[in-house]
């Protein structure tokens, strides 16, 4: 009969040492443009305490890296249950705390720091536990996955996918420590990011019946996503699971032009692709881009030939969704011993790149909730932590 993760010492200690870890991982400021190494290594000081070696997956600048941990594999390359997490937060700068950012408060209730909720609180309870976990009695082994940059579009786990791909046979499952207020989640929207810059001549606004407008170019690829939104709305494809059931293309920034008088000479345009699964990211990107790079192009160079049209990918978070059926879903809700539905969340994870592309069961479940996230004075509840620690620990891997 499986039972919960086997600790070395009283299971009751954990609780001061996560919240002690917890100090220590606010501390390090890695918003995402910044290095996480600090962190990395001392998250490895702390799995090499337990005997617990890791592997570093660098970027190409060597200034951040994944890490990737295993308790209790041995020599099998098993990987069991992977507990993931983010090591980056978003900026504080225009946001007012009340106090330093990066320095953990904790009140009778609360936990208030940046990334308490968005993902340190999470990562603090799976290090107290792994700091602890014995090793000799996990019947399954126990994996922890960090990545960098998630904030600015899950850039380290993309480059994590073809080693996942490897644990195929090896893995049991995921769980993706987002906040979630602990909530077993199994869906979410994608989104992509794009921006297209059109680009002439500028010229006294005299000559302006002559020569293309990069912003009224703008305007005809923004009328012909919205014209795409109202197709979404009306036709779908619709997914009621969610509480909007359909993709969207959110027109988010637009920049061009200095005064009436001058013809432009560029415009910037900036969107938001939320597509629901099913609905591919890509295949709605192409048919702005298209539209932009085929029509209006066309149409600009009619008036001058130095006329362009520029395309940029900014980011892509992939739509997850696993059936709420799955083995390994059931598996996690046993554990935890919930009753409640599994549920849909408006907001993106690696979640898809774990599932969707290197094809390892997940989950979506973590301490805190997303209005706590990205804000000034972000915040956990302290009972959240507790009931983190308590369901990561039930997973029957003895
Ligand atoms: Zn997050």
């Amino acid at each position: 009969m499986p039972t919960g993760i086997p600790i070395l010492s009283a299971a009751d200690d954990l609780y001061p040492s996560m919240l002690e870890i917890l100090a220590r991982l606010v501390g390090f400021d890695t918003t995402s443009h910044k290095s996480n190494l600090e962190m990395i290594d001392y998250i490895q000081d702390i799995l090499d305490g337990n005997g617990i070696t890791s592997e570093l997956h660098w970027n190409e600048e060597r200034t951040k890296a994944n890490l990737v941990a295993t308790a209790g594999a041995g020599d099998s390359g098993g990987r069991g249950v992977v507990w993931s997490a983010h090591t980056d937060v978003v900026p504080v700068d225009g946001q007012s705390w009340s106090a330093d950012p990066f320095a953990l408060r904790v009140t009778e209730s609360v936990a208030i720091g940046r990334g308490t909720a968005d993902m340190k609180g999470f990562i603090a309870c799976c290090l107290a536990i792994l700091s602890r976990v014995d090793q000799d009695r996990l019947t399954t082994p126990l994996t922890l996955m960090l990545t960098y940059e998630e904030e600015v579009g899950c850039v380290g786990a993309r480059r994590l996918v073809e080693e996942m791909r490897t644990w195929e046979g090896h893995v049991k499952g995921c769980i993706v420590g987002e906040p979630t207020g602990l909530a077993v989640v199994v869906g979410h929207k994608g989104k992509q990011n794009h921006r297209i810059t059109f680009k002439s001549e500028p010229k006294h606004a005299a000559l302006a019946p002559q020569m293309p407008n990069p912003i009224a170019s703008a305007a005809s690829v923004i009328g012909h996503a919205q014209s795409l939104n109202e197709t979404f709305r009306s036709k779908g494809p619709h997914d009621d699971r969610f509480d909007i059931g359909h993709s969207w293309i959110n027109i988010g920034r637009v920049d061009g032009g200095v005064k009436p008088n001058i013809v432009p000479e560029d415009c910037v345009v900036e969107f938001e692709i939320r597509n629901v699964p099913g609905h591919g990211c890509d295949g709605i990107a192409t048919a702005i881009n298209l539209f932009a790079t085929g029509e209006v192009l066309a149409d600009m160079r009619t008036r001058s030939d130095l006329s362009e049209v520029r395309l940029k990918q900014l980011s892509d978070t992939p739509p997850f969704s696993i059936d709420p059926a799955h083995e390994f879903v059931t598996y996690v809700r046993d554990a935890f011993g919930t009753e409640d539905p599994p549920q849909f969340v408006p907001f993106g994870t690696e979640s898809g790149l774990i599932w969707g592309l290197a094809g390892i069961p997940t989950v979506v479940c973590g301490p805190g909730t997303i209005t706590e996230a990205h804000t000034a004075d972000e915040f956990v509840l302290l009972e959240q932590l507790k009931q983190c620690l308590q369901y990561l620990g039930s997973l029957p891997l003895a």
